[in-house]
């Protein structure tokens, strides 16, 4: 799954954790993003804390990483779940805490539907902890009026990952 022969695309991964050292679990998929055969890490924005929604548990940690990428998007989805298993995440209910959860956000213009990915990510403009993060690396993803619709969700900027 080296995608050498592919012409790069620009994709957008959120990235959030709130459980076991959401700081350190960042930072470790970043950093194995980085090193992912197929994957230039571009960017990423810097860490915010968020109350969880629709949820309970700790707060949340979150970040968004900018890509150049020659993998597809279903390989691309592959590699975020691998890197999501081995930091030991479990889905035992619906938005249940996790230890690290890696969302395909946008993948150049592409749109997809099918059984295992969606593209654009459905949830991602009804949610600060995107969007905001977003709007740090990639002005251009959220134009303003999509940012006020979320206005309301309290999100804090902490530091650079
Ligand atoms: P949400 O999707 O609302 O953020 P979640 O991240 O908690 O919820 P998961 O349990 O991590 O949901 O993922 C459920 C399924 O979503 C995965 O098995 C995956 O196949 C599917 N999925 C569809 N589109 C995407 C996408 N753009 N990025 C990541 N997973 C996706
Ligand atoms: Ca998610
Ligand atoms: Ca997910």
């Amino acid at each position: 799954m080296t995608g050498t022969d592919r012409p790069e695309v620009i994709a957008y991964v959120g990235l959030g954790a709130n459980l076991g050292n959401p700081t350190l679990t960042l930072r470790g998929a970043l950093a194995s993003l980085a090193g992912t055969a197929g994957v230039r890490l571009l960017r990423s924005s810097g860490l915010y804390r968020t109350a969880p929604v629709d949820a309970s548990g700790p707060d949340y940690l979150n970040a968004v990483a900018e890509l150049a990428t020659s993998l597809t998007a279903p390989d691309l989805l592959s590699v975020l779940q691998s890197l999501e298993n081995a930091a030991g995440r479990e889905r035992p209910y619906r938005n249940a805490p996790r230890t690290l959860d890696l969302d395909l956000l946008l993948y150049g213009s592409s749109r997809i539907d099918s059984s295992r990915l969606t593209v654009p990510h459905p949830r991602m403009c009804e949610r600060a902890f995107v969007l905001v993060p977003l709007r740090e690396i990639a002005p251009d993803q959220v134009p303003c009026d999509m940012l006020a619709r979320v206005q309301c969700q309290a999100i804090q900027r902490l530091d650079t990952i």
